[in-house]
């Protein structure tokens, strides 16, 4: 009997296996399809001072798919980093993000930096930079308003690259923030020498840390470390008036979350900036 299970869960596990391939397969051909039939969308999400002003933008990939709706990037990212998609991706997301600025710029909102997501494999990747080079070249975007998020772990990454390629973007006038911090195991220690600007504290801190005594202190720590380097400190994922409350009274300067505004395509940013507010913003409008 046992034996009999053991082929059972045998047959079970490998055709579960087989289902994931060929889901991942099939989800790696529509990627492409997407790609080549330039079906990916940037939308924008404001990162906001204490004042309310919109500092910054944040850029993220959306992919409307016929059957899934909008597939979240946190799906399909690790499988484009898998496949090598996302080298197509990441550059195409890079000049998109610098032609929508020079767009809105026309328009008369030219005040903000956009903060571009860069994978991994995008950073190390020799020829990185030149490619970066060309984009801010042939789109005309001053290097100075392009902002790129790096997760710790593309630090930790083979660091010794890190910190040339790290400076050789200071040198070029990008700033650096790090993403999602405090869910890698760097410290704020190891960060001090390296040539970037802002920590974003990730979302997971954030989302309790007017109920959670623990979160609460790591924020607060956070926050005095930060500003003991002289670097600025995003709080993401932002919900409610009291998160963003005492998080203000805690000292972090940026905020960006579904209280502020929704990321949004170039257009609605453009509405939502001429009507002077960022609320209802996204399809979902308020929640
Ligand atoms: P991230 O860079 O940490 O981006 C912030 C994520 O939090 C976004 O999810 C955003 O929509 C979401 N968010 C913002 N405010 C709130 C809030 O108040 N509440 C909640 N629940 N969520 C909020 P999104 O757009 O699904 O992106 C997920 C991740 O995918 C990003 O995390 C980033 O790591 C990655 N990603 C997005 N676009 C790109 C890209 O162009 N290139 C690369 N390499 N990665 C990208
Ligand atoms: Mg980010
Ligand atoms: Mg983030
Ligand atoms: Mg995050």
């Amino acid at each position: 009997l046992a034996k009999q299970q053991g082929r059972n869960a045998y047959q079970w596990f490998t055709r579960d296996i087989t289902l994931r391939v060929n889901e991942r397969l099939a989800l790696r051909n529509e990627l492409q399809d997407a790609i080549d039939g330039n079906r990916l969308e940037l939308h924008y999400q404001p990162l906001c001072d204490q004042a309310g002003e919109i500092v910054c933008v944040e850029a993220l990939l959306r992919w409307p798919h016929p059957d899934r709706g909008f597939v979240s990037p946190a799906e399909f990212i690790p499988l484009a980093e898998k496949t090598g998609q996302i080298m197509a991706i990441g550059r195409w997301v890079l000049e998109r993000a610098c032609l929508d600025m020079e767009w809105l710029g026309a328009r008369g909102y030219g005040e903000f930096k956009v903060a571009v997501n860069l994978s991994p494999m995008q950073f190390h990747r020799a020829g990185f930079l030149e490619a970066l080079r060309e984009i801010l070249a042939a789109t005309a975007l001053p290097a100075s308003r392009l902002e790129l998020e790096l997760t710790e772990g593309v630090l930790l990454k083979d660091a010794g690259d890190a910190v040339d390629i790290l400076h050789a973007l200071r040198d070029m006038g990008v700033d650096v923030s790090i993403d999602d911090f405090g869910t890698g195991f760097s410290s704020l220690n190891y960060l001090k020498h390296l040539p970037i600007s802002k920590i974003k504290i990730d979302r997971s801190f954030i989302k309790e840390v007017t109920e959670n005594l623990d979160d609460a202190s790591i924020v607060q720590a956070i926050v005095s470390m930060a500003h003991h380097l002289g670097l600025t400190v995003v709080a993401e994922g932002v919900e409610t008036e009291q998160q963003l409350g005492l998080l203000k009274r805690y000292g972090c300067q940026l905020f960006q979350g579904f209280l502020l505004a929704r990321p949004m395509p170039r257009e609605r940013l453009e509405q939502a900036l001429k009507a002077g507010s960022l609320l209802f913003s996204e399809e979902e409008g308020r929640h």
